[in-house]
């Protein structure tokens, strides 16, 4: 095996044996495989894609993130859709002497040229995230042409001989798709649920039955939320799920309780011997301890062997069951955020902060603001990871904080006071909602009459898996500079691209939040 794709991976530079993340060998080979059959069904789609056909593509490269599929045959029988598509697409006259629906051995890739690597990899792993996102949309009911056009581009130019200034010019290219394609997101999102308000959500669990959600996907929320409805079972978002609290149509559910647990990577003990039921609608998911293995339950591209998957009839019957035989704590669980807080603010979605535009540009007019963070990105596992917690904590009086992604729950238990009558830390939602702070800082550049880059701004981010790397393609496609990046740098970025990312974005690895601090202010 050979896989490099996120930040966790083995020695800094890729897992070979078996992954860090739980994958194994076959299951590694088998997501090479799915890759390499997308890229032949891209080949020969020639404008005959249908529905399903955005639908297979999207689902295929779904289910190759990080902590998403872990079942053998999932992707066995993802690769034999897409077999069939490319059978349907190719049509009876397929000649497979000439016929390009060969699929591309991923290997070829991997041992190639280093630099060819890190620009392909850069694409096939912003394509992953990018796919992500299209399919949330897609479940929603919106999809883009656009979008689902560039994913066949980018993944036929995988198997191709290409310059690498046409990679990198794909990769750049991939970074203007992937703002459409979140800016589709955010109308889905906020089209079926509604603008998101700002909401206080607690940490502690109360007596009697309840289910936690974790992942991205809002629509199975719902689905659930309606399912248990009067049935005395409470709902617990879990991770990037937090931020669905602050949507309207959902926080009307009286039973949509508080959030449960803090960091993603922290699941295998704080679900360990839980008395409720778990459904992991989207990354991630680790794996799975006995001490609870009999209550999880996943849906949608998430699978893992030995666990009962709700298929797309969203009957979510075995979770509900699971939930009542549990029953629950018998008194209030009185857990608490990584730095002891129990309250959680979500909901400052760009919808909410450029309503309340005149106000942040007279704070920063009248010198109560000095500077805007935006710390957000994955977590991790990582003990480096402690340097968000300490960069946001160490943020001058007179700053905001905007975060967004599972990063934030590092940080996001902290009381850090307001600034004219605003929370200094401003959560902004999931990863996705990265379109949400693009928005912001556009806005506020318009309003001081400057660009971005010329905004009392900085942008602090962690990544850990390929969502990530799509919205850093996203920024630096937008020509946004001098982002810190960490904990590490991707294994996948090559010297060569590096120092082009350097030298043209000036992206910089962190330090230490006091060395970076001092540098960002000029102190
Ligand atoms: Fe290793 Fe990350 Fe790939 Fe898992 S996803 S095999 S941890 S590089």
């Amino acid at each position: 095996m050979f896989c490099f794709q996120c930040e966790q991976t083995a020695r800094g530079t890729a897992c070979t044996t078996t992954g860090v993340c739980g994958k194994s060998a076959t299951q590694s080979q088998l997501q090479d495989r799915l890759t390499g059959t997308l890229v032949a069904l891209a080949r020969v789609e020639d404008n005959n894609a249908t529905d399903a056909t955005w639908k297979l593509v999207l689902e295929g490269l779904f289910t190759t993130i990080t902590n998403v599929s872990f079942s053998d045959e999932a992707v066995e029988a993802q690769i034999q859709k897409t077999l069939d598509e490319i059978d349907r697409l190719c049509g009876d006259s397929c000649d497979p002497k000439t016929c390009s629906c060969e699929s591309l051995d991923m290997d070829t890739l991997w041992n190639g040229n280093e630099d060819v690597r890190s620009l392909k990899s850069l694409l096939l792993l912003g394509l992953r995230g990018m796919a992500a996102y299209a399919y949330h949309s897609y479940v929603l009911g919106l999809t883009d042409d656009t979008v689902n056009r560039f994913m066949l581009k980018a993944l036929k130019a995988l198997g191709e001989e290409l310059p690498a200034e046409e990679l990198l010019a794909l990769d750049m290219e991939l970074g203007t798709v992937n703002l459409a394609c979140m800016a589709l997101l955010d109308k889905a999102n906020t089209g079926t649920y509604g603008t998101p308000v700002p909401t206080k959500v607690s940490t502690y669990i109360e007596p009697g039955p309840f289910i936690v959600v974790s992942g991205h996907d809002l629509k199975d929320l719902e689905l659930l939320l309606i399912q248990t409805e009067g049935k005395g079972i409470d709902i617990y978002t879990h991770g990037e799920m937090l931020p669905a609290h602050a949507y309207p149509k959902l926080k009307a559910y009286s039973h949509l309780k508080g959030n449960f647990g803090t960091a993603w990577q922290s699941q295998q003990k704080e679900f360990d011997a839980i008395p409720g039921a778990v459904l992991f609608t989207t990354n991630c998911l680790m794996p799975v301890k006995d001490s609870y293995r009999d209550r999880v339950f996943t849906t949608e591209v998430v699978q893992y062997p030995g666990l009962v998957h709700i298929g797309e009839e969203k009957d979510f019957t075995p979770v509900i069951e699971k939930a009542l035989a549990l029953g629950g704590y018998k008194e209030t669980s009185m857990r608490t955020g990584i730095n002891g807080g129990n309250v959680l603010t979500t909901g400052y979605g760009h919808g909410t902060i450029l309503s309340v535009a005149d106000k942040v540009v007279d704070a920063v007019k009248a010198g109560q603001i000095s500077h805007f963070f935006l710390v957000g990105g994955c977590d991790g596992a990582r003990p480096g990871r402690n340097y968000y917690t300490e960069f946001v904590k160490q943020t001058p009086k007179d700053s905001i904080v905007l975060t967004l992604a599972c990063g934030k729950f590092r940080f996001n238990d902290l009381d850090l006071g307001n600034i004219g009558g605003l929370p200094r830390i401003m959560d902004m939602g999931q990863c996705n909602d990265a379109y949400g702070a693009i928005q912001v800082a556009l806005a506020l550049a318009n309003v001081f009459e400057c660009g971005v880059n010329d905004l009392p701004l900085t942008m602090v981010l962690s990544w850990y898996e390929q969502k990530a790397v799509c919205i850093l393609l996203t920024l630096l496609s937008l020509g946004i500079k001098n982002i810190y990046l960490g904990p590490t740098l991707p294994a996948f970025v090559s010297p060569f691209v590096l120092d082009y990312l350097v030298t043209n974005f000036g992206l910089t690895p962190i330090s230490t939040p006091e060395k970076d601090l001092a540098k960002i202010l000029g102190k």
